[in-house]
């Protein structure tokens, strides 16, 4: 299996004869024919079948929220304030800045990009489209479809490198400052996607209070995995509207979240916080779009949950699939990786995914390698802006949907690729 000594301090000698062993334990990963997916940050038919009772809800003859609004009808666009009331008291929003919507967080963030470009936001000179140009900062590693939705519309997207404690602020301060055309901040707070990197405090606050150039800069502050521990501890959603006001900036943070991996991805219901002014203006062109959200749903979700403590017993259900799944990609990645110093990887408390750094330039050989072996991985460089990774290093692993025994083959698969691509670069 792996050799335990540092590939990086081997003699040309001992470099060639730990190649020829990882290119035959890549032979025989190759006759295995194997056929596993580790691309998907998607939640397990385990994980789907914990809200099966979704199904059945509201049930027969249930259709009046607390207020009496019958959600078969129209109207009703902030979305039930019950499930409002559960959702803003897990992320700290008052339950006045909370909209629920529909199944998709992404296009809150897609309509909020656009409606701003069409129209320009609350604080705008002019619409983001008559400007000479926009750019936006995107701490890297990051969300490949929030960069997808900022190179559709032209936004030039400038690369900010992540810490484990959330984006470097000295960095953004500085561009912020002194660049009026940089009109916003991609941003996964809490476990964030890919690094499972939590904004400390500190960040957090700098970022709501930092001085901009541009009147109208807007934190797209994406709170998909709030609720997402892998560990007993929960990082806290902190006060980032608070925090934004206090500092004279209400209208900076827009705040995202989702049921997505909480109950069905692609049947939950999407919330979008942020100050009075900000969703007046969102629902202003919101409304042209739609007469209300599908209420029905989102009444499904309120008995479903009944309250915040039912968010957290259910989430601890999800824990309980999860962190062993986790647990396993992490020792294997010690086991076979650990010694040998070819690569470094996050070790989250939290959200979907696990960010490996493999030796440098070798990111798209690893993933080649691992193609033929059968073993899908997301694509090089998916996590960067343009998807360019320019150390062609980062591979983001998802290890939520396969089976325990797939992802101890896929990820024993994965080491032997990385030892053999380390390898070869080394004996280049
Ligand atoms: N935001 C982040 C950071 C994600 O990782 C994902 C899904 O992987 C989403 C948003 C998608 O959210 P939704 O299903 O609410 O559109």
């Amino acid at each position: 299996m792996t050799n335990q000594t540092q590939i990086g301090l081997m003699s040309h000698e001992e470099l060639v004869s730990e190649h020829e062993r990882q290119t035959a334990s890549y032979a025989q990963l190759k006759t295995e024919k194997l056929t596993l997916d580790l691309t998907r940050g998607k939640p397990s038919p385990e994980q789907l079948d914990l809200s099966a009772a979704l199904l059945t809800l509201p049930g027969d003859g249930d259709f009046r929220d607390g207020n009496g609004t019958d959600t078969r009808n129209y109207g009703g666009l902030t979305g039930l304030p019950e499930l409002r009331a559960i959702f803003g008291e897990l992320l700290g929003i008052p339950v006045e800045n909370l909209l629920a919507g529909n199944n998709a967080s992404l296009e809150i963030m897609h309509d909020n990009v656009v409606f701003a470009l069409l129209h320009g936001t609350p604080d705008s000179p002019r619409p983001w489209s008559q400007e000479e140009k926009v750019k936006f900062l995107c701490p890297a590693p990051g969300y490949d479809r929030h960069f997808g939705i900022t190179e559709t519309y032209g936004i030039e997207m400038i690369p900010v490198p992540m810490r484990p404690d959330g984006p470097d602020v000295g960095v953004i301060s500085e561009l912020v400052a002194n660049d009026p055309q940089i009109k916003g901040l991609w941003a996964v707070p809490n476990y964030s996607n890919p690094t499972g990197a939590v904004y400390s405090e500190e960040v957090t606050r700098a970022l709501a209070s930092m001085p901009t150039a541009a009147p109208d800069f807007r934190l797209f502050w994406d709170n998909a995995y709030a609720v997402h521990p892998l560990v007993g501890e929960t990082a806290p959603s902190l006060d980032i509207l608070g925090m934004a006001a206090e500092a004279g900036n209400p209208n900076r943070p827009l705040v995202f979240a989702s049921t997505s991996k909480i109950t069905f991805a692609g049947a939950g219901v999407s919330f979008f916080g942020s100050s009075t002014a900000n969703l007046a203006w969102y629902q202003k062109y919101l409304g042209k779009k739609s007469i209300g959200p599908d209420k029905l749903n989102q009444l499904r979700h309120l008995r479903f949950f009944g309250d915040a403590e039912g968010v957290r017993a259910h989430m601890e259900k999800h824990r309980e699939i999860l962190a062993p799944k986790f647990a396993l990609v992490l020792k294997i990645l010690e086991d076979r990786l650990g010694a040998s110093k070819v690569a470094s990887w996050t070790e989250p408390k939290g959200g979907y995914f696990i960010s490996l750094d493999v030796v440098e330039g070798t990111a798209k050989r690893v993933i080649a390698l691992a193609k033929d072996a059968g073993i899908a991985l997301t694509a090089a460089g998916s996590a960067f802006p343009y998807g360019v990774d320019p150390e062609d290093k980062n591979i983001r692993l998802a290890p939520s949907f396969p089976s325990m025994e797939d992802l101890d083959k896929s990820m024993n698969g994965v080491a032997t690729c990385v030892l053999l691509a380390a390898t070869e670069s080394r004996l280049d």
